[in-house]
């Protein structure tokens, strides 16, 4: 077994002064500890209800598509505004300055389907948090949100479940 986190390392300042960057790229880079990863994402959300398989750029496609692949499960892209074809539909959210939004093909989503979103990492959940009301917009279900790692001491995890959504993650720090 590889301990992920010596393919996780930390970079301070960036991409802006005061914030301590988890680099995912060696881990990506190393194909044992990738599959390694993978597995254990997979082994959280094994119990759970999934019929789609929702990735949020970018780094988030990154996983929702090698855990679509593994789970025999469609994937659905959440991007950021003007990246996909029309219909979309839009959800806004709050950035530490200014807005961002996310996008959805709501036509890909069967009525009610069961849908597990999946990012990288899970800072404060201001991503995930929109990206589950996008879903739910769409006429999906959140099944949950699994990512690789959570930054505890940014909270997003505890934000998710305030919200009333199951969270699962390989890794905490
Ligand atoms: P947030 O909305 O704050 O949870 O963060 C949105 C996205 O930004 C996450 O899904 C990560 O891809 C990325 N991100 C935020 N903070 C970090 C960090 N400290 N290290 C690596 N990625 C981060």
């Amino acid at each position: 077994m590889e301990n992920l986190f010596d393919y996780l390392p930390s970079v301070p300042d960036f991409p802006k002064p005061g914030i301590v960057f988890r680099d995912i790229c060696p881990l990506l880079a190393h194909a044992t500890a990738f599959s390694q990863a993978l597995t254990q994402m997979a082994q959280c959300i094994e119990t759970w209800p999934i019929d789609r398989i929702a990735g949020i750029e970018s780094r988030g496609l990154i996983f929702g598509a090698a855990l679509a692949s593994r789970l025999q499960r469609g994937l659905i892209l959440v991007r950021k505004p003007g990246k996909l074809p029309p219909q979309t539909l839009s959800e806004s959210y709050e950035l530490e300055y200014g807005q961002d939004a996310l996008e959805m093909q709501a036509q890909l989503l069967p009525p009610g389907s069961a849908v597990l979103l999946v990012d990288d990492v899970i800072a404060t959940g201001g991503t995930l948090l929109a990206a589950t009301r996008l879903v739910e917009k769409c006429g999906g279900r959140v099944s949950g949100v699994v990512a690789l790692l959570s930054i505890e001491s940014l909270g997003g995890a505890q934000r998710l479940r305030g919200a009333g959504h199951t969270v699962a993650t390989a890794l905490k720090c």
